[in-house]
């Protein structure tokens, strides 16, 4: 038995900021810090290796530096498998230290805080749950904000928050006199290519990632993904260093080739910041008043920066306030009825079609793919294919070291899949084989022919897409965002509706 504390302050996985709130009010005689490494943590999705090395390591670095500072701090090391679960953890630990508050601020995940709050709501301590100050909208602003609106949309919650918060800003208005740029950022790379673009800075383990990517190794042995290039910031020190390296090196030109793709390119112009992001290394306040600095030194063009900005600002936010707004069933929303399960070369990128073995390779490799690789090869492989976007959600979730789930489901369930109806995005990202050709060069080492919806060398991304229009077809076609698109349907004949409709049949078996 331990004498009693007054606050224990839960600090987990992806919490390691300093000035989080539940740290406040913080007295080093009064209170101790709680942070536990589980294996369901690990487990409850198949987690890519580096996904674990980069929590684990991230949350042994920063407990380090609390102790070293003078902070109280209970850490369970995996090593020890003293608990499953973070519950069972922290119930240990309120019997042990009988503190009179359990304080933290909102967990990323509805399941984590459900499940820390039946703990402490068991137990004689109170819960001081906090709202989570590393974001620029709280969710009671968000609620504030959608309060009775029919739709919710990206466009409008964006320009409330450039109002809120100042960010690019001038005389009421946007600077430059724009809201969105994005009909300058949809540039592709010419025949050559991207060339050689300015390498991401390298972050090589120390002592303590080193033992980490060991115990990873052995421990979680049948887990997918490489940790042979793990090289991601696990430190507010160098996530800071990776923002610095962007905004002089990458930012001018990250908006015009937002979109691009190319092969053994897995990183080109994007950030690479969303994993510290989402640890908390960095606040998103910082990436955006450095990439608004670079705009006002005129070392980067206003295209890019509001590119920038909009992913942030726009993006991050508005979907975590869906996030909050629409769990815990938004899990299973499926709209669209779909059924099939994963192919199993999502986890070995073992496939003939080119673009989907470069992506996948890379996650494998990296644990990364950017936004329009996520979005627009294997997002949209699985959503033509009619993938159940549950599964769908469990492999977005473990593939990625910046996944975290109140990011990753709407991304996956909303934007990606559609299966939430139209609740995140007005229409479903839906393409043939085309729209990958024009934005990278897969296609161009690939057996499949893009252009061609039927025979034996049929892309099947274009196969896929015209069953799909025929499929919702009822859905869709009256629809104001998506009737335009449909209509191309009636530039099929009926036999050639039938040999789509034969060989998409033939595809969905194939990966049954
Ligand atoms: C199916 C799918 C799943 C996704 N899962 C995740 C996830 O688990 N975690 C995650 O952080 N992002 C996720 N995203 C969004 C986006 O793809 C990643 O944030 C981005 O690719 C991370 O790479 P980067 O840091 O180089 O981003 P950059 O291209 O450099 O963009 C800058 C920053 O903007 C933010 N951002 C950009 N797009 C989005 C978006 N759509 N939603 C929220 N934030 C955004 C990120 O914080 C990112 O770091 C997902 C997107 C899709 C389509
Ligand atoms: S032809 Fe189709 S499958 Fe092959 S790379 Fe292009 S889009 Fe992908």
């Amino acid at each position: 038995m331990t004498d009693s504390v007054r606050n224990l302050v839960v600090v987990l996985g992806d919490q390691l900021d300093r000035d989080s709130a539940a740290l406040a009010d913080f007295d080093a005689k009064t209170d101790r810090v709680w942070m536990a490494e589980v294996r369901e943590e690990s487990d409850h999705v198949w987690s890519h290796r580096a996904r674990i090395t980069l929590f684990l390591s991230a949350m042994r670095h920063f407990g380090l530096a609390i102790e070293t500072e003078g902070l109280p701090l209970t850490y369970h090391a995996l090593s020890r498998h003293a608990y499953d679960s973070l519950g069972q953890a922290l119930a240990a630990d309120i019997d042990r230290f009988r503190p009179r508050n359990v304080v933290m601020a909102q967990a990323g995940d509805y399941r984590v805080q459900s499940s820390l709050t039946d703990v402490v709501n068991a137990s004689p301590a109170s819960l001081d749950l906090r709202s989570d100050n590393h974001f620029l909208c709280s969710a009671d602003a968000f609620e504030e904000w959608a309060g009775s609106r029919k739709q919710l949309r990206l466009e409008s919650f964006y320009r409330e928050m450039r109002k809120r918060t100042g960010f690019l800003m001038e005389h009421n208005g946007p600077v430059g006199g724009e809201w969105n740029y994005d009909r300058d950022n949809r540039q592709r790379f010419g025949k050559k290519g991207p060339g050689l673009p300015p390498p991401w800075p390298s972050f090589q383990p120390d002592a303590i990632t080193a033992d980490v990517i060991a115990e990873v190794g052995e421990t979680f042995a049948d887990h997918p993904g490489s940790l042979d290039n793990f090289d991601w910031p696990v430190t507010r020190a160098d996530a800071r260093l990776a923002l610095q390296d962007f905004v002089e090196c990458r930012l001018a030109t990250f908006g015009p080739f937002q979109d691009a793709m190319w092969t053994d390119q897995p990183f080109l112009y994007h950030s690479g910041l969303a994993a510290a992001l989402n640890l908390k290394l960095l606040h998103p306040t910082e990436l955006i008043e450095h990439a608004i600095e670079a705009f006002e030194r005129k070392q980067a063009p206003i295209n890019s920066v509001e590119g920038f900005v909009r992913q942030v600002l726009g993006w991050r936010e508005f979907v975590r306030g869906i996030y909050w707004r629409e769990m815990p069933d938004y899990l299973t929303r499926n709209v669209l009825g779909a059924k099939q399960p994963l192919p199993q070369f999502y986890w070995s990128g073992d496939t003939d079609m080119s673009c989907l073995r470069s992506v996948i390779g890379q996650t494998l490799d990296h644990g990364y793919a950017h936004h329009i690789q996520r979005l627009m090869v294997t997002g949209l492989f699985a959503l033509l294919l009619g993938v159940d976007p549950r599964r769908l959600h469990e492999w977005y979730l473990a593939v990625y070291v910046d996944a975290v789930e109140w990011v990753e489901a709407p991304n996956t369930i909303g934007m990606s899949q559609y299966a939430d109806g139209g609740l995140l995005a007005s229409k479903p990202y839906v393409a043939t084989g085309k729209y990958i050709k024009r934005m990278s060069n897969y296609c161009e080492n690939c057996r499949f022919d893009p252009d061609k919806a039927t025979g034996e060398d049929a892309c099947p991304f274009t196969t896929l897409y015209w069953d799909f229009l025929e499929r919702h077809q009822s859905r869709f076609a009256r629809h104001p965002r998506t009737a335009l698109q449909w209509k191309n349907l009636e530039r099929l004949g009926a036999d050639e509706k039938r040999a789509i409709r034969t060989q998409s049949e033939r595809i969905r078996k194939q990966f049954e």
